[in-house]
Parts: C-alpha cells; structure tokens; sequence
C-alpha cells in the first residue's frame, strides 16, 4: 500500500532540503527519499552567493548560522610579480540584496540545519529511489527499504548519478573538463601574508592564477592541474611546495592541514521534466566548481520550483512547471555554464589591469553577474 503525500522528493543534499523546506513552509506536505543513512558529511561547497542567502534567511535558517561563518566583502585581485592590485566591494550591492556579500561556510555544515527545520519523519533515510510509475493523476514511486510513496509529482534532486532522471527517461548531456583542482588546506591566516586580502583572493602571474579562500577554520588554496599530470604527481610535496611558493613568495613552507585533487564534469539534463517528474540541483546540472555557483544554483532551482508548485497544487495551471521547467535550462546553458567555465585568461598577468580598468558601472554588472543575483529569480512565477 502507497504512502500518500503531496510531494515527494528524491535526495537529501542541499538542493533537495531546500526545497522540501520551502514546500514545507507553504502548507505543503513533503516527503523526502534518502538513500544514504545520514547526510553526506563531505567537504564540497564553501561559498554562499547573496541571493542564496536571501532564501536561507526567507526559511528561516541563515540567522543563527550566519556567526559560524565567514563574511567576505571585498574580492582582491593581485598580480604576483609586480604587487599590482584591485579590489572589489560587494557593497555596492546592497539595493538588490538583503545580503551584499558572500558567506563562506562548508555545506555539510549547513544542510543539517535545513534537515532541523523540517517535520519530524520528513526525511526518509535509507530508502533510495528504485522505481518509477507516472499516470495521469500521480507519481508512484519505490525506495529500496521496500515502501512505495504516492504524490502529485515527484522531484529529483539525487545529484549527479540522477537515477530519478533515468528513471524518468530523461537524457544528459555531458563531459569531463580537460582540468582538475588541487585543494591545499592551511591554517595560516594568509591577510597576514598577502596584502589586501580579506576573504577571497585572485593571484596571478605570467604563467597562471590560484584562488585564495577563507574558511571558518583553515583557508583553501585552489590550482587547476593541467590533464598530463597525475593526481599522485599533483599531491607530492615538491610540487605542493613549489605551487604554493610561486604565488605565496617566502611562503612554501607554511603548515598544510589537508589536500587533494578533484575533477570536474560539466553536464545538463536535456530536459527539467518528463511528466510529473521534474529535476533541481546536481541531477539537472553539473558544472566547473569556480566561481562557486552550482550548488547556489540548485537552490534557485528549489526555490523558484517550491514557489511554482505551490501555485499549481492551489489549483494553477500545469503549463506553470513547464514554462519554469524552460526557464531553468535556458538559465544553465546561457549563464551558469559560460560564466562558471569563463574564458581562459590569454595572458593571467593582465588580469588584475582587466578588473582594475572597469566603470564602476561595469563593476556592477561583474558583481551582479558573479553574485548571480541576475539569475537566482529566473522561472519564479510572476
Ligand atoms: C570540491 C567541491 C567544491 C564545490 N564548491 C562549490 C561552491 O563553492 N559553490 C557551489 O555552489 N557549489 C559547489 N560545489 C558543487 C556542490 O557541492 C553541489 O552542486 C551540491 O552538492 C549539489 O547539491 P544537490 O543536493 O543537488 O546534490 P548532492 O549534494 O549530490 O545530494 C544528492 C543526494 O541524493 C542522494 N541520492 C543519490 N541517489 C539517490 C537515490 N536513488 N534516491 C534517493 N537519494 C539519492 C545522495 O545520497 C545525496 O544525499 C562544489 C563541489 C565540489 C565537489
């Protein structure tokens, strides 16, 4: 015998939380398919974008997280060689955002509080989706402790392996790109080695860039490794030492509290729905990881889901999932995946004259663009 509820949810990463949250909030009744036996604890997303932050905070969570983690207003480029430098204030934001800044905070850090804010039994761990069944009145679906759950649609947010995606039919587009990250951890305050830094940092020289960002705890030090090179060629001391003494002169030897290599993949589902099954976060898009945007989007995508669902479960027209379902693809290939790729800077020496030579109105458009403040809303019904 089905299980009944409104909506039901595959996954329990951020992007699925957040949406059952936001349902949750306008009387809408969740029910969320986990397939692990707690939330992931890995260390994955560090950034938090402003329009992000408005819809924490709309759910209620940011308040009493926000102490925990780190504020950063001002972004610094800096050439190496030279000590040219620019800054830019996220303060200029403020008439578009409750939260002119970016937050830095490990997501495993927050996912528990949106897990705390929901019902009692609204998460159902150890109960992956296996199987799909769609009619014209529901969705029916299987989990792998044996239940079966009956709703008027069902949403895959169970990341990148997708199976409610596969299970829907729907196809991906994807690759690896050619790129991976070294990520080198220190508990150094590096504002007391790189002049003007305050939480997030671009460092050039002729040859390449490392990004600088600071964490509640420790700062993460981020390369791109080029394809010939091996993951156990990237992590060996000498290496490590030399990147970090490249960009960090007189530095190399400073304490390390972790490091490892990640790839990244680029994909986008083909469509944000078959039927009654819609897609949000990771299961509908994967993209580089600088700039720190796809977990943000993801979010955007619960959030501008949660506010149309709620439209159409009041009696609304079905069409409204349809049209944010095109309104989310068309956001993820013509603005998340060109800006979080970004073009490959010609000369990365030139980088910091590039930001230092724009308008202040040109600057705006680089703010709101990174912030993603222009494409957080895209898909929300009017
Ligand atoms: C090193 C690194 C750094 C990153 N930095 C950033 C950053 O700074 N900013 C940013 O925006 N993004 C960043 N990202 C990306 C971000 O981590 C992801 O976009 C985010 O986790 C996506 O959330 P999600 O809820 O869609 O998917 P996930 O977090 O993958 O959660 C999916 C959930 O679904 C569950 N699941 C899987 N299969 C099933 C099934 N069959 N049934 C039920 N449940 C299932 C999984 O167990 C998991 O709990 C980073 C990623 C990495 C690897």
């Amino acid at each position: 015998m089905a299980e009944e509820t409104d909506i039901l949810v595959a996954g329990a990463g951020p992007v699925g939380l957040a949406l059952a949250l936001a349902l949750t909030r306008r009387g809408v009744a969740v029910r969320v398919l986990e397939k692990r036996e707690a939330l992931s604890a890995a260390s994955r997303a560090s950034t938090f974008h402003p329009p992000t932050l408005d819809a924490l905070a709309e759910l209620g969570v940011l308040a009493p997280l926000l102490p925990g983690g780190v504020r950063v207003d001002r972004i610094l480029w800096r050439q190496v060689e030279t000590g040219a430098a620019t800054t830019l204030d996220l303060g200029m934001l403020a008439a578009e955002t409750g939260h002119p800044f970016r937050w830095h905070r490990e997501q495993q850090d927050v996912t528990p509080a949106l897990l705390a804010a929901l019902p009692p039994g609204c998460v159902r761990f150890r109960a992956g989706v296996t199987g799909l069944a769609q009619d014209e009145a529901g969705v029916t679906l299987h989990a792998a402790d044996g239940s079966t759950h009956r709703a008027r649609y069902a949403v895959g947010c169970d990341g990148a392996s997708g199976t409610l995606r596969g299970l829907a039919g729907i196809g991906v587009e994807g690759s690896d790109y050619a790129h991976r990250v070294l990520r080198i951890l220190t508990p150094r305050d590096l504002r007391k080695v790189v002049p003007g830094l305050d939480g997030l940092g671009y460092l050039y020289d002729a040859t390449g860039s490392c990004s600088l960002l600071r964490m509640p705890e420790v700062w993460r030090l981020i390369f791109r490794i080029p394809p010939e090179m091996t993951e156990a060629e990237a992590m060996e001391p000498a290496h490590v030492r030399g990147r970090i003494g490249r960009f960090l002169p007189g530095h190399q030897n400073l304490e390390i509290a972790g490091q490892d290599v990640y790839g990244v993949k680029r994909a986008m589902a083909t469509s944000y729905c078959a039927g009654r099954v819609l897609l949000a976060g990771d299961a509908a898009h994967l993209t580089n990881t600088r700039g720190g945007m796809n977990m943000n989007a993801g979010i955007h995508d619960a959030m501008t889901l949660a506010a149309t669902l709620g439209k159409v479960l009041e009696g609304g027209p079905d069409r409204l999932l349809q049209d944010w379902a095109a309104a989310r693809l068309r956001v993820v290939r013509d603005a998340l995946l060109p800006r979080s790729e970004g073009r490959v800077a010609a000369d990365p020496a030139a980088e910091v004259a590039r930001m230092a030579a724009l308008t202040p109105d040109q600057a705006l458009v680089w703010a709101r663009e990174a912030s993603m403040l222009d494409m957080a809303r895209v898909g929300a019904p009017g």
